[in-house]
């Protein structure tokens, strides 16, 4: 078996090296489709068409990965390098940066989806947050066209370090911002394009759609059909024409905020577990980013492009929908303005750890104001101990796992902190940095590929959150439930956890360059569609660090087609008898991660005696 795994790795770097367009060095085009959050197995016939059609013509990726925490701006750094986190430093959607960032509302604890706080990070950290070049900058440096169409955050992110100011060749970034005070600016090209389409030079608002509801009123009941009609206009009859135009190879990304948004916001199950994120705004939300598909592929075709053009779908995430219930939770038993009696509010993490180790709390998204009486911080987030400009722990709140840091790498505190954490029944699962010593009940951060050449800093422990299988009548990824630190509602719609439900991705590819009507059974994640995306362009970067994914070369005509093993890892028993459990599958060295966490607290999660059972 070893021999086969060292000629294994040897076949791969062969083929990185550019085998795919050996005959031919023009590149052909290459479309990345993100339809965000989109769990693998809602796509149908019925549901979703366009992307059923891809999948079944062209390459199912039935073997799919997000990767934990399963966030959006995580997997777009993964997607758009080819890196894990670990490289990226792109822990989750809210990160602690270790400085107080202006845009982001004078906070330590940054959300990220925004592009003027992408700006400021990038600027702190050198220039460059990712610390990896993205597909985007390696095409527009090599003289493609590059354009990133949707959602704020991702989009951005994938050509962040283009400064349209400066000269030089640029990408087209067109997000929600675009038109408003923090959007990417339009050149002169694309404003005379637009207007002369009949397309406005602002993307229109989400209306109904960016409605959440509260505790007592339900969220929306409509997909993001008006704007994203719009982001698919400019993809559909400026961009594509223009590069058509240009007549060179081209590199596209389109970020679907749809059914992400839509799942979140959805008011078809307030305060219930069902039909949670199986309702009819669900639906709606998946239909309306399949027809943006099918508009883009029509476009193709009348362009005449669609034989020379390469199309990756692959959401960031699955989904689940939120519980806010636990039995164990101090904070759930306290009465807020705002939250239902006995369900977990908002920054319930930051709460219960602020009791259990008996140090003051503080908001940093409401300029560090004592947390005290029946009251919540703000967005979650925390700033724990007796100074909070020189806090002992900071919380940084996402959804359905959060991230702990310990700014002075204080070990007991570390030890206390694990401790604390176990003894709650919402959370399944922990990992903690590897320089803070091993701990009874965690696995360290490099087992799921978390310690890397970072810019920001490296969380000290990564906490996630308990999720189980609702019974609603479908496959149990798409009946995920998962207990979420948000300011959304039990029965609307959250990720970042490490439930299958949120770790399978829909993924699928079609073009010149992949194998038709192909099922491919091994695993493959975001980031290898990063590395894919490379090869099939012909991009090579600089790698600073050595996490990287890999060339699915088994879904290329004459591809490589390696083996895959599944193995179950565990930690060591902690006192009250807890234990991580991670299912990992590999291919030659790489590492995928199915689930992880607590045995009957993790959707998906298998432990190694159910497997030896015949499983
Ligand atoms: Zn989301």
């Amino acid at each position: 078996m070893r021999r086969s795994l060292v000629l294994l790795s040897a076949g791969l770097t062969v083929l990185s090296t550019g085998l795919a367009f050996a005959q031919n060095n023009t590149p052909r085009n290459l479309i990345l489709f993100i339809p965000d959050g989109l769990r693998a197995l809602k796509v149908t016939p019925e549901t979703a068409p366009a992307m059923a059609e891809v999948r079944d013509k062209g390459v199912n990726f039935k073997n799919s990965h997000s990767l934990f925490p399963t966030f959006t701006m995580a997997n777009g750094s993964a997607i758009s390098t080819g890196h894990y986190l670990g490289d990226t430093g792109v822990f989750s959607n809210t990160i602690w940066t270790n400085y107080t960032s202006v845009p982001a509302g004078d906070t330590v604890v940054p959300f990220i989806e925004n592009d003027a706080v992408l700006g400021d990070i990038d600027e702190h950290f050198k220039g460059d947050y990712l610390n990896e070049e993205t597909i985007l900058k390696m095409a527009r440096d090599k003289g493609l066209s590059t354009a990133a169409i949707g959602k704020v955050g991702p989009t951005y992110q994938f050509d962040h370090t283009d400064h349209p100011e400066k000269p030089g060749k640029h990408s087209i970034v067109i997000d929600d911002s675009t038109g408003g005070k923090n959007g990417v600016a339009l050149s002169d090209e694309m404003k005379e394009a637009l207007t002369k389409a009949g397309l406005a030079l602002a993307t229109p608002g989400r209306g109904d759609n960016g409605k959440a509801g509260d505790a007592k009123t339900p969220g929306t009941t409509v997909a993001n059909v008006a704007q994203q009609a719009y982001l698919a206009d400019v993809a559909t009859k400026v961009v594509l024409p223009m590069f058509k135009a240009r007549n060179k190879p081209f590199v596209l990304v389109f970020w679907s905020r749809d059914p992400d948004g839509t799942q979140h916001n959805q008011g078809d199950s307030l305060n219930q577990i069902m039909p949670g994120i199986n309702g009819p705004s669900t639906m709606a939300s998946i239909k309306n980013a399949d027809n943006n598909l099918a508009q883009i592929r029509k476009a193709l075709d009348e362009l005449g492009l669609a034989a020379n053009t390469n199309i990756m779908i692959q959401a960031d995430h699955g989904f689940s929908t939120i519980s806010k219930e636990s039995k164990t939770s101090p904070s759930a038993k306290v009465s807020y303005d705002d939250t239902p009696k006995d369900f977990l509010p908002m920054g319930f993490l930051a709460l219960d750890l602020a009791k259990a180790l008996d140090l003051p709390l503080f908001d940093p998204n409401d300029k560090n104001a004592a947390v005290i009486g029946n009251a919540h911080p703000k967005a979650g987030n925390g700033v724990l101990g007796k100074d909070p400009a020189k806090p002992d722990l900071v919380i940084a709140t996402n959804g359905g796992s959060d991230l702990i840091y310990l700014p002075n790498r204080d070990k007991k505190l570390a030890a206390k902190t694990v401790k604390a954490l176990l003894e709650q029944d919402y959370i399944s699962g922990l990992f903690v940095d590897d320089s803070l010593g091993r701990f009874p009940g965690t696995l360290p951060l490099s087992s799921i590929n978390l310690r890397g050449k970072s810019a920001t800093p490296t969380p000290a422990i990564v906490v996630n959150f308990r999720s189980y299988a609702s019974e609603c009548g479908e496959a149990p990824t798409n009946c995920s439930v998962q207990v979420a630190d948000t300011v959304l509602r039990q029965g609307q719609g959250m990720h970042g956890s490490f439930s299958r439900g949120d770790t399978f991705n829909f993924m699928a590819a079609i073009g010149p360059d992949f194998k038709a009507g192909f099922v491919d059974e091994l695993p493959v994640s975001n980031a290898d569609v990063g590395m894919t995306a490379a090869q099939l362009m012909g991009l090579r970067g600089a790698q600073n660090g050595g996490l990287v994914g890999r060339v699915m070369s088994e879904a290329l005509p004459n591809g490589i087609v390696p083996k895959a093993f599944r193995t179950v890892e565990k930690s060591k028993m902690s006192e009250n008898g807890l234990q991580t459990v991670l299912n990992v599958q590999r291919v030659g060295t790489q590492r995928y991660f199915d689930a992880a966490g607590f045995p009957g607290r993790t959707l998906g999660l298998e432990t190694g005696k159910q497997k030896t059972a015949g499983k």
